[in-house]
């Protein structure tokens, strides 16, 4: 059987050996509900605070800024259908890099009643100058995702989240800064200064199904109503098993971080020697770029060269995984930040610290062959 060569890390990741043997410890020595007030739901509660507190640790945040849920898309549904309270509709500003579970606000949102403004992200990037335009006292909420799941590209978030809280000080009204952060765990330096944030297990060798949403001030009002778990944020039974094994997937991201991007910007930059004076054009650019995700344009269509490249053993995505379910949404990211004419033919090479030098290359090798 030929050998599979996984370039789609950034659609999702395989858990660690780790990861997978907590996973099977929790699920099988916790079967207490951590609500629940007897023995084995006080163990199974203790084991949730102490993930928490483990997490927060890595994050350099406090365990109350913490809440579980099945993964980012909730996390990030948790905040924009926060809005749905307000006693009237007022203004969300909405990056034009964002993942359609932020994206979809848009028309939610504008039916009733919100009036959304897009930050235009030219080449990939996200201007200071551009939100502060754009800010009113009508403002309620920015989201600016942190690293592009699509180019790669990293947004200064600090000097975004610093000209909100200067328009916050001039207006005497709060702003909620919210930053998709889902492609910058473990991956790129992680300051958390916003407002809040989402993350999720399964792109850094965690399970599926679990994830994290960050509040700087604590609480908002989740339109989900349940059993008051998560300090009813998010209501439902924890996922015990499932926050275990992601809190080893942190720990072992947080642990490993230098030596893993060490490992992956030099594949990140022999793919790129290898593609140099080749038909192929790198469209994620080098500085300000998260190493783990390499997008590049073929004259191919997309669909053609991923199939052809798969025939060959590598395994890649066009733009994003889920754009494979909305299409045109990676287009639109493309055709938004400039690259318009390389949209057809974009591939994202997404790297994990599980690939080798060796295989980067080949693949690199590969893509030439076919063109
Ligand atoms: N945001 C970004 C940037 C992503 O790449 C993804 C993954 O597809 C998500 C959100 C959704 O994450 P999850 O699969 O945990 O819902």
């Amino acid at each position: 059987m030929q050998s599979l060569h996984y370039f789609d890390n950034a659609a999702t990741t395989a858990p660690s050996p780790s990861v997978l043997e907590e996973y099977c410890r929790v699920a099988r020595d916790y079967p207490g509900n951590p609500s629940a007030h007897h023995s084995l739901g006080l163990e199974s509660k203790a084991l949730l605070e102490e993930c928490r507190a483990r997490i927060a640790k890595c994050l350099s945040v406090e365990p109350s800024n913490l809440f579980f849920t099945s993964g980012a898309t909730e996390s990030i549904n948790i905040v924009m259908a926060s809005l749905l309270w307000a006693k009237k509709p007022g203004e969300v500003i909405i990056s034009s890099l964002e993942h359609e579970a932020v994206s979809a606000w848009s028309g939610i949102l504008k039916d009733k009643g919100w009036n959304i403004k897009t930050l235009s992200a030219k080449g990939g990037y996200v201007k200071a100058e551009d939100l502060e335009k754009l800010l009113t006292k009508e403002t309620r909420l920015v989201a600016v995702m942190r690293v592009s799941n699509v180019l790669g590209t990293v947004q200064d978030i600090s000097s975004l989240v610093e000209v909100t809280r200067a328009k916050e000080k001039e207006f005497g009204r709060p702003i909620f800064f919210f930053s998709d952060s889902v492609q910058a765990l473990g991956k790129v330096e992680l300051e958390l200064d916003v407002d809040g944030a989402s993350f999720s297990a399964h792109k850094i060798h965690g399970p599926r199904g679990v994830g994290l949403l960050y509040l700087r001030k604590g609480m908002i009002q989740a339109l989900s109503q349940a059993g008051g778990q998560e300090k009813g944020v998010r209501g439902g039974t924890e996922n015990l098993p499932a926050i275990a094994a992601f809190t080893v997937a942190v720990e072992e991201a947080c642990k490993n971080y230098e030596a893993n991007r060490e490992k992956v910007e030099k594949m990140n930059h022999s793919v790129r020697e290898a593609l140099k004076d080749s038909k192929v054009k790198v469209l994620t650019p080098v500085e300000n770029s998260s190493p783990y995700i390499l997008t590049v344009a073929t004259p191919l269509p997309s669909e053609v060269a991923i199939r052809m490249l798969q025939d060959r053993g590598f395994l890649l995505s066009a733009g994003s995984a889920c754009s494979n379910n909305a299409r045109g949404k990676a287009e639109a990211v493309f055709r938004n930040s400039g690259f318009a004419n390389d949209a057809g033919g974009a591939i994202r090479i997404s790297f994990s610290h599980l690939n080798s030098e060796e295989e980067a290359l080949s693949l690199a090798q590969n893509l030439k062959e076919l063109i």
